[in-house]
């Protein structure tokens, strides 16, 4: 039995995003992925949809996933680790975050799709990658699934968002470039637009909700954060796992 509430759990867990996180390895062919040892978090969306910068955001950090205005810039699945058993000014190295014991998990920066200019076989093996890794990776906790505030669903997240439903993974509708379209995200346009996309979603049985982001304003990520740190602690069956993660932070 766990003898403290979940959400003191979730506030533990919030601590991994004050951490360092550093870069493990990107990945473009499915057999090459690291072994299953951490739960993970993928983030997908479309080519210049913001993902880079959410991400960097969402790590605290400025550039470790990369962000460029070239659409289809990443074709691999990044993966990042936090790099919380280092000590005192100890640099964050990528041969200590491949070696993750306790860490309860990783983030997994996909690659963008839907960027037109790129060669058939490119996009083959973009759609291969992508599905194998979204249908067969067990250790996958949920995605992110980035949409353009301005834009809403493209037919593309449409598909993506199909694909999740048929795999039967959670994920989140991150809404991005909300300062695009508000001064303020109290303004009554933010709840039409989450209300009208929440309509749309409303046969869909994996999705957990709707979060509407500004990278610029940094509107939204703590709500974003929270919402993984309660997914990532419901994926821990015990306390002893959490308690043993705890003692390592
Ligand atoms: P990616 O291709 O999906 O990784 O997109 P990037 O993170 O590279 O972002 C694409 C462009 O959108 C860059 O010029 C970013 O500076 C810009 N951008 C990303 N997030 C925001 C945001 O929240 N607000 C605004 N105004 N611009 C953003």
């Amino acid at each position: 039995m766990c003898d403290f509430p979940q959400d003191g759990k979730i506030d533990q867990m919030m601590k991994l995003f004050a951490q360092p996180w550093v870069f493990g390895c990107a990945v473009s062919q499915v057999t090459r992925l690291p072994p299953p040892s951490l739960k993970e978090i993928a983030f997908i969306g479309r080519s210049n949809v913001g993902k880079s910068s959410f991400l960097n955001s969402l790590l605290n950090r400025k550039r470790l996933a990369r962000t460029s205005n070239t659409p289809g810039c990443t074709r691999s699945l990044n993966f990042y680790f936090p790099a919380i058993s280092l000590k005192g000014d100890e640099a964050p190295s990528v041969s200590r975050a491949r070696k993750p014991r306790q860490y309860p998990v990783a983030m997994v920066d996909m690659p963008g799709y839907g960027f037109a200019r790129a060669p058939r076989i490119e996009l083959d093996t973009w759609i291969s990658l992508v599905f194998e890794y979204l249908r067969n990776r067990k250790i996958l906790l949920e995605v992110c699934l980035l949409v353009d505030s301005r834009f809403g669903f493209t037919s593309r997240d449409l598909r993506t968002i199909d694909l999740l439903e048929q795999s039967e993974i959670e994920y989140l509708i991150v809404l991005t470039k909300l300062d695009k379209i508000v001064r303020s995200p109290e303004d009554p346009r933010v709840h039409n637009l989450v209300t009208d996309l929440e309509t749309q979603m409303q046969s869909m049985k994996w999705h957990r909700g709707i979060w509407a982001t500004s990278v610029s304003k940094r509107w939204g990520l703590d709500a974003v954060r929270r919402e993984i740190c309660t997914r990532v602690v419901s994926a821990f069956e015990t306390c002893d796992q959490l308690s043993s993660f705890r003692r390592d932070m």
